[in-house]
């Protein structure tokens, strides 16, 4: 490709909206275009790259005997109403109305498509297992779209949907898009770790992420420094304890102080002077089954999916103000677990406790020497906060947990028969009874993937792509435009590489050289060749590697040669 004549317009002025630096860099080497907020235009070479990362994608995905489909981004209310998500899945979900009046959405996801699909075309256990698979533009109303198409409403997803007889089944599709997903972020040229994430509402301990390592990402994982043990924040466990027992408490009974206007954690300890360690936190929160107080220390966070699974709901919310004071009597700031009388679960954090202080449910005022085992009523002990770096490892106990930060690109989730039961996708199996099919989902963020990489390995002059999803491997850059003995000899290195398979642009523009080198910088190209006078008059090029910055002098005649042992082609 001619740069002279490809679409590509890069900027040298840093977007004002943007955070992070693969947004930056997307926007200025002109790879995506912004039509509306989270809503962005691929660009010729931002598609060139996304086409990279597909081609792998669907070689992998068919490698593991998933098969092609393209299912519609409008889909009609009805499927969505059979599933139940049409009333749970919320704002995220956009909903539109036709001329008649009828509902659709616009796909955030394709459980209900493929589902209903599948349920007509799958009769018996002989038609069984299948995946379906397919990359295509999905729309999720993000409250807040950001770092352009890492975060965006319209964005491409990459999704397959597994379907089983029985979960041993299901258990070996989910085996194999795992290993498929190592694989394809591997061939991506990524870093990346693979971790247990939180299944939500579904349950089952089957769900996992992949994430890209990269500092700003917005996700936290937890490893351990001696073990294999990785898990998103949401999902990190904290080692049960030997023992459930409260620490036992010495005669005697808390003392009301009055603390007006000391609400927050801060505010507590200097008021008091104690350590946040010797508070304990009560957050009141509102679910499905009622109203639940979850206590924490002081210099904890509740986990609310892990609170979730131990209150047994599937909804749970912070309590507003009103159902604050109604539970507890006092405003927010005030709460304690003494003479509460809602359900009550405490962190194993607390069970090392002794005397503390709470809030007294009144306003203005606190407890002190509250000993849980003698004032408190509690319903449950669990792990129901977030697990923080120094925690030990709950896998091998010998290690602790380090936090570091990723940007999720991949999820895998055994789905079991949430959808098949609703949605009524059954089989008969091998004596003719009718059975729910056993299902699994698969999602990769294809343009966050894009994002992703460029975030991991951009550095201060701009974009470096690893080789495998750059669009182009070496750009041709004469020094001069008009001189024939440059051009020619560029021209001549361009079609040969050409010719030998390497995707290459040349730099044929009529422009300042230091230009012509900050664009090459900015744009990524792997390999850069440097064609001058100078080096003509001595039979040689320049070659630059984008990735460590070295450069290195080649005779003409052996450059190709040399970019093409350098591509490994
Ligand atoms: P997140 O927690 O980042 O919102 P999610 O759990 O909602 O992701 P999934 O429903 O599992 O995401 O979707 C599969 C994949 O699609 C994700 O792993 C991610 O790579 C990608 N993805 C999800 N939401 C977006 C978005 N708004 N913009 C770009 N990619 C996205
Ligand atoms: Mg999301």
């Amino acid at each position: 490709m001619r740069l002279s004549t490809f679409f590509l317009h890069t900027l040298k002025e840093e977007p004002r909206d943007a955070e992070v630096i693969s947004h930056k860099l997307m926007i200025r080497s002109g790879m995506i275009k912004k039509l509306a907020s989270g809503i962005y235009s691929y660009l010729p070479y931002g598609l060139k790259a996304l086409k990279k990362i597909e081609a792998i994608i669907r070689e992998e995905m068919d490698a593991a005997g998933a098969q092609e489909v393209l299912m519609p981004a409008v889909q009609p209310s009805e499927i969505w109403k059979e599933s139940g998500r049409w009333d749970v899945y919320g704002k995220e979900l956009l909903r539109l109305q036709d001329r008649k009046g009828a509902e659709f959405v616009i796909g955030p996801t394709h459980e209900e498509v493929v589902t209903s699909i599948v349920r007509d075309e799958v009769h018996s256990y002989r038609d069984l297992p299948v995946n379906l698979y397919q990359i295509q533009t999905k729309f999720r109303d993000e409250i807040r779209p950001r770092f352009g198409v890492m975060r965006s409403r319209e964005f491409i997803m990459k999704d397959a949907y597994s379907f089983d007889i029985d979960d041993q089944g299901a258990e070996k599709s989910y085996e194999a898009m795992y290993r498929a997903y190592e694989r394809i972020f591997t061939r991506c040229g990524l870093k990346f770790r693979t971790v247990e994430a939180d299944s939500g509402p579904i349950g089952g301990n089957f769900s996992h992420e992949f994430m890209v390592l990269a500092e700003t990402g917005e996700d936290v994982i937890l490893t351990c420094t001696s073990c294999d043990y990785a898990a998103n924040l949401e999902k990190a466990e904290i080692a049960a304890p030997e023992s459930l027992a409260l620490p036992e408490a010495p005669q005697g009974s808390p003392e009301k102080v009055h603390t007006p206007n000391v609400r927050t954690i801060e505010e507590v300890c200097s008021f008091l002077g104690v350590k946040p360690q010797n508070l304990v936190k009560t957050m009141i929160y509102t679910t499905e089954n009622g109203v639940v107080a979850a206590l924490v220390r002081g210099d904890h966070e509740v986990n609310e999916a892990k609170l979730r699974r131990a209150a047994g709901c599937e909804t749970l919310e912070l309590a507003d103000e009103a159902t604050i004071e109604k539970y507890t009597g006092a405003p927010r700031g005030f709460a304690g677990p003494i003479g509460l009388s809602i359900r009550t679960i405490a962190d194993y954090g607390l069970l090392g406790s002794g005397a503390c202080v709470t809030g007294a449910n009144e306003e203005d005022y606190h407890l002190r020497n509250v000993w849980l085992s003698r004032d408190a009523r509690i319903d449950a002990i669990a792990d129901i906060r977030n697990a923080e770096e120094g925690d030990p490892c709950p896998r091998c106990r010998e290690g602790s947990l380090q936090a570091i930060r990723g940007i999720e690109v991949g999820h895998i989730f055994k789905l079991g028969t949430k959808y098949s039961k609703t949605m009524n996708a059954n089989f008969l199996d091998v004596n003719g009874n009718l059975k729910p099919i056993v299902m699994g989902c698969y999602g990769i963020g294809v343009s966050r993937v894009l994002a992703a990489a460029i975030e991991q390995y951009a550095d201060e002059n701009g974009i470096v792509f690893p080789v495998p999803i750059a669009p182009f491997k070496v750009l041709v850059l004469p020094v001069s435009t008009s001189e024939e003995k440059v051009m020619d000899a560029a021209l001549a290195l361009y079609d040969e590489l050409g010719s030998q398979g390497v995707e290459t642009l040349i730099d044929d523009r009529d422009m300042r050289p230091g230009v012509k080198f900050m664009d090459a910088d900015l744009i990524g190209v792997p390999f850069r060749i440097t064609v001058g006078m100078r080096g003509l008059n001595e039979g040689i090029v320049e070659v630059k590697e984008r990735s460590t910055g070295t450069v290195e002098k080649v005779p003409v005649q052996e450059v190709v040669g040399y970019c093409l042992a350098k591509l490994d082609l």
